[in-house]
């Protein structure tokens, strides 16, 4: 018989190892060694004469005040790392003087950005459709654990603090009476951050699945997201249905029938191929 094996990711692949293998960690003492070997070139640098020299013209031209706060700084920081910019290193226009707390801040964003997800086959779904027709509960029955989920009145309710009543109470008439009374003056912000999100899954792939809840189809969305896998979907459900299940949720109803057959013309307008779905 073989000897027993585990399943590991080792650098991001899946192999099968021996049940006793420990994957190498930064306390592993050989792996310490060579890496500062490697780092040798680098920790030394900033021993040299020529760093000490550079590092005090940058200070006295930034009189030692942090140039992103104001404070006190003596902190001489590379704005591109000098490990991604080597031969920038002793460039003082790539250098600027920071505070401790500044610094750690541009520290800690870099690692962000450096340890960030690697690129996915990201699926776009934008999910269009009357107002209770199940929008939120077919993405949270579909959504994976690595997706992005935009849903207009979550985000409102999140920026009104409407929402803080529904995480604090029991009271379930309260919160759907709450969580959908919007004011008027947020539509502006969750309008930004709306754009400010397209932009950048415009730009970077990182999640499995990016879910855009809205009730009527952005138009700008055909021609803005046409390079990307996009999928429009609609909830099958029908208006009685919303109309009935909105009653029961207290909400006003006034409008619905008009919102309906603005979702229907504009679907119709932009000609889009929308497929059907159902919650369940
Ligand atoms: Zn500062």
């Amino acid at each position: 018989m073989s000897k027993p094996k585990k399943l590991m990711v080792i650098n991001g692949r899946r192999q099968l190892v021996p049940i006793v293998y420990h994957t190498r960690t930064e306390t592993d003492k050989a792996y310490n060694q060579k890496r500062n070997r490697e780092n040798k070139e680098y920790v030394s640098f900033y021993k040299t004469t020529a760093w000490r020299h550079t590092r005090e013209q940058v200070l006295l031209r930034d009189y030692s005040t942090c140039v992103r706060c104001g404070l006190e700084g003596n902190i001489v920081d590379h704005i591109v790392p000098s490990e991604d910019d080597w031969e920038d290193r002793l460039n003082t226009d790539n250098l600027e003087t920071l505070c401790q707390r500044c610094h750690n801040l541009k520290t800690r964003r870099e690692w962000i950005k450096k340890n960030k997800g690697r690129e996915r086959a990201m699926k776009i779904h934008v999910v269009v459709g009357y107002p209770a027709s199940g929008k939120s509960t077919y993405v949270a029955r579909h959504m994976t654990s690595h997706d992005l989920v935009y849903d207009y009145d979550l985000l409102t309710s999140s920026l009104d603090g409407s929402m803080l009543n529904v995480l604090n109470t029991n009271d379930s008439k309260a919160n759907d009476l709450t969580i959908h009374k919007h004011n008027i003056d947020m539509n502006d912000y969750v309008q930004i951050i709306y754009e400010m999100l397209l932009r950048k899954i415009k730009a970077e792939k990182t999640f499995n699945n990016v879910w855009l809840i809205m009730t009527k189809p952005d138009e700008r969305l055909t021609t803005l997201l046409s390079s990307n896998d996009v999928e429009w979907l609609m909830l099958d459900t029908s208006k009685e249905e919303c109309i009935s299940r909105l009653h029961r949720l207290h909400r006003d109803t006034t409008d619905s029938y008009k919102i309906m057959n603005d979702v229907d013309r504009l679907i119709d307008e932009l000609d889009l191929e929308i497929k059907k779905v159902k919650t369940n």
